[in-house]
């Protein structure tokens, strides 16, 4: 392909997905296709020869998008958001015509330098502490990952070489190995499954606590599993708290285990995967407590701020504790200006050695909202979720099972577990809309998450029109199979 044909593909990709994202109410949700509904379709093997590029997007629309489940949909509303803007797009276009991998400040000085702006600026504008920022004398700063799993198993690896450290110089007598099999660390029973997937790439056990009846850890579950632990010959080595859990969004009381932890020198981790976006906003604040007291934060861009997937930022108090645990050094990987205080190195501070130049779409989403636009897109995503609430709340035959919290309400059909469990496959096998179950003290419930490119309230509509009929319906069938039930019953007796 020469540059003039690329120019024609590109063109045409780019009015191809104008027009699927434009028209994006025009399909169901959630595809309708089975398993193994491609492999059907496409060769065993490559073409021999070359293919022109209209065949290929031709088969885009023929082959892939059928398959495609519709996550910028305004009815999708499964899982957290994953959100996506023109700009981001655009962004991520001229990121992939650079094609660099930052994985140092020489590989691409501005992959690096661009980062640690788009950095410090979101820092700022989620009103982080100071010491977070790259611009601040000092060794705090912020990076982008690929996701929250790498930036929580960056802080889990980090806290546990430091607590190694630690304690070969404070007790000379225990080999390492003796160390490495005491250490353990703790989180909550409703932290997302990358916490504990973290401890098992760590080869360290992850305590889940459980959180109280309000899903909230706080310090006192922490102190006391702590003070078990310490008793029995374990070292604790980090905590993972979350501001805004993915069942309920909760908040873990980070006040209460910043003090536990600074205590007991443990490594407070904050996985704001999805609430962080919230600290921007002053109605908000409240979030924010206790945040200058932690060691390391990460929050997705890719959930709040209208940057696709993927781009998870990560700030650290002290990066030199990430940077001393990580750093591998081969002499093809110098260059003249390593350590320079303004110019990290990113590749100490993440798990693989490339990197992409994801501060590009970050640059252009900012530029082109404003940090007017990405406020404002958080605030409409908590206003649809409280127009959904007063809906949920104004049908007796529903109830919350938690506070709605930012953009996501929770909410089941009263009575048993079945009624909510058989609404929900209603609503899968039909296609319209797309949620998925959670269950909390063995009550099931929904989980309706704001997502989608440009959610409007006239989808909250649609969504609840839809729930709300299946839930008319399904009691109607219900009704029929109770009658069908009692009049065979009654037949039997005559006999
Ligand atoms: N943490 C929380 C609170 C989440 O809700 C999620 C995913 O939704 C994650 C972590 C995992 O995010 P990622 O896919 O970026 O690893």
């Amino acid at each position: 392909m020469d540059a003039k044909m690329f120019r024609e593909f590109g063109k045409a990709a780019v009015d191809f997905v104008a027009d699927y994202l434009e028209n994006i109410r025009d399909h169901d949700v959630l595809p309708s296709v089975e398993p193994g509904y491609m492999l059907q379709q496409l060769p065993k093997q490559m073409p021999e020869s070359p293919e022109h590029w209209q065949h290929i997007l031709a088969d885009i629309d023929r082959v892939v998008k059928p398959g495609i489940t519709h996550w910028q949909s305004p009815n999708m509303h499964a899982y957290y958001p994953t959100s996506v803007s023109y700009p981001s797009i655009v962004g991520e276009m001229l990121a992939s015509g650079f094609s660099v991998i930052g994985f140092s400040w020489i590989c691409s000085p501005a992959c690096t330098e661009l980062e640690v702006v788009v950095m410090d600026w979101l820092a700022k504008f989620l009103k982080l502490p100071a010491h977070f920022l790259h611009e601040t004398e000092g060794p705090g700063g912020g990076v982008i990952q690929g996701s929250a799993s790498e930036a929580v198993l960056v802080a889990v690896l980090a806290a546990r070489e430091q607590a190694v450290r630690r304690e070969r110089e404070r007790r000379p007598e225990l080999s390492e190995s003796d160390i490495r099999g005491k250490l353990i660390a703790y989180s909550s029973d409703q932290s997302n499954s990358c916490i504990e997937k973290s401890g098992v790439l760590a080869a360290m056990p992850i305590k889940l606590l459980p959180a109280g009846e309000d899903l909230v850890l706080r310090g006192a579950a922490l102190e006391a599993a702590i003070e078990r632990d310490v008793a029995a010959g374990y070292i604790p080595v980090i905590c993972i708290a979350t501001l805004g859990t993915t069942g309920t969004c909760a908040y873990d009381d980070i006040e209460s285990l910043a003090s536990v932890c600074e205590a007991h020198q443990v490594w407070l981790h904050v996985d704001a995967a999805y609430a962080g976006g919230a600290f921007a906003l002053d109605e908000c604040a409240e979030l924010r407590r206790g945040l200058e007291r932690v060691d390391s934060l990460n929050f997705n861009l890719h959930k709040f701020m209208l940057v696709n997937f993927d781009c998870a930022a990560m700030w650290l108090r002290d990066a030199n504790k990430v940077v001393d645990s990580f750093n591998v050094d081969r002499i093809y990987l110098k260059h003249k200006y390593e350590g320079h205080t303004q110019i990290p190195d990113f590749r100490h501070w993440q798990i693989p050695l490339g990197r992409r130049f994801r501060a590009l779409k970050v640059w252009i989403t900012f530029r082109t909202l404003g940090a007017e636009g990405l406020r404002a897109h958080v605030r409409k995503h908590i206003q649809l979720a409280a127009q959904f609430e007063s809906l949920v709340l104004a049908d007796p035959r529903f109830e919350l099972v938690a506070p709605r919290a930012l953009g996501l309400v929770c909410f089941r059909a009263k009575g048993d577990n079945e009624i909510t469990s058989q609404l929900l496959h209603r609503l899968m096998e039909r296609k319209k809309i797309y949620m998925v179950k959670a269950e909390h003290g063995g009550r099931q419930f929904l989980r309706f998450a704001v997502c989608g490119m440009d959610p409007k309230p006239t989808d909250i509509e649609f969504a609840w029109r839809e729930i709300e009929t299946q839930l008319t319906a399904l009691s109607a069938d219900q009704q029929v199979e109770t009658r069908k039930a009692g009049e065979i019953a009654d037949l039997t007796q005559h006999l």
